[in-house]
């Protein structure tokens, strides 16, 4: 009878080490995730060098402008 308990009492032991182990590996990956994500990439202006997101950035060819005006200005 005492041999059933000792067996309880590993598996009991094993149980919490697992359970410990398998809540630490699941927590780690939460805290080193990227936080770039879902940020947009900033790319600078060819007239006045401002940094804009990409989604709102206008294109000339392959030179970048943050305005309209900026667009119109360095244009030749
Ligand atoms: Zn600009």
């Amino acid at each position: 009878m005492g041999q059933l308990l000792r067996l309880l009492i590993i598996l009991f032991g094993l149980w919490l080490v697992i359970h410990y182990v398998r809540r630490a590996l699941k927590a780690r990956p939460r805290d080193t995730e990227p936080q770039t994500r879902g940020s947009p990439r900033m790319l600078p202006c060819a007239r006045c060098g401002v940094h804009v997101p990409e989604s709102q950035a206008l294109r000339s060819g392959d030179k970048i402008y943050c305005c309209p005006e900026h667009l119109k200005e360095d244009a030749p």
